[in-house]
């Protein structure tokens, strides 16, 4: 039997893949159970934070485009609660919400008026993931861009499949603000039980993070269910049977 490897781009923004425990095997394997590659993206920003577009947009783009996983990883916030934005004057514009009713209709988009100004409320994930989720075809992962920053330097964690808004930690060195928030996603796991996992992106981005930096962060010790050593994936747990993924740009980063 081969052993999970599970590997992606965990330091960069954008595309990710996985691998499922398994592998070869799955190769020679067509059962239900065999495991398999699955396509997806873990850094993905919508209106919600500093993204273009919103975020059942966003989701049915990656859908549509045969991919298998999203996770929507806004800064600093999960995709939860009444978020009204001003429905021209955002990243996105008149063109994205024009699109957002043609593709969704006024039955779902809610607008709203505040102040003399047309406004929109944003979905939450837990409203529009049912429009998308389907059972070994697509997987919706919460997420969340815990963006901090030593001094000038960007320092930027992604959270996937967290429970609970992680609030960023800060730290007296960019190595000790990773650290920081590492910690604090191994520390939510514990406390849950929620397989989750940290990784770093973009360490290029306001050349923030070194090499050095990044071989002296630690990993939990822990082998049960997630284990990051220097934020190299050893072994992973899937949140559900299904996988998922989805993205868009990423305006804060490079
Ligand atoms: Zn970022």
């Amino acid at each position: 039997m081969k052993t999970f490897a599970a590997k992606s781009s965990l330091l960069l923004c954008g595309l990710l893949l996985f691998a499922a425990p398994r592998l070869q095997a799955a190769q020679d394997d067509a059962t239900p159970h065999a495991a398999r590659w699955w396509k997806g993206n873990l850094h993905t920003h919508s209106l919600w934070s500093d993204g273009d577009d919103y975020p059942e947009m966003i989701v049915d783009w990656y859908k549509q485009h045969g991919y298998q996983f999203l996770a929507l990883s806004d800064h600093n916030i999960l995709l939860q609660g009444d978020k009204w934005i001003e429905a021209t004057n955002n990243r996105g514009g008149v063109v994205a919400l024009e699109k957002y009713l043609r593709r969704f209709g006024t039955n779902w988009v809610q607008l709203g008026e505040a102040k003399g100004k047309q406004r929109v409320r944003l979905k939450t994930l837990s409203e529009f993931r049912r429009l998308f989720e389907e059972p070994g075809r697509f997987l919706l992962i919460q997420n969340e861009e815990i963006t901090d920053r030593f001094r000038s330097k960007p320092v930027h964690v992604n959270a996937t499949n967290l429970r609970d808004l992680i609030e960023p930690q800060g730290g007296n060195s960019v190595l000790e603000v990773i650290q920081n928030e590492v910690n604090a996603v191994f520390e939510q796991h514990r406390r849950t039980g929620q397989p989750m996992f940290p990784h770093l992106n973009h360490p290029n981005f306001g050349w923030a993070v070194t090499a050095e930096d990044f071989m002296q962060v630690k990993g939990s010790g822990s082998s049960k269910s997630i284990t990051v050593t220097r934020l190299s994936i050893t072994r992973a747990t899937p949140p559900t049977p299904v996988p998922t993924a989805s993205g868009t740009s990423c305006r804060r980063c490079a």
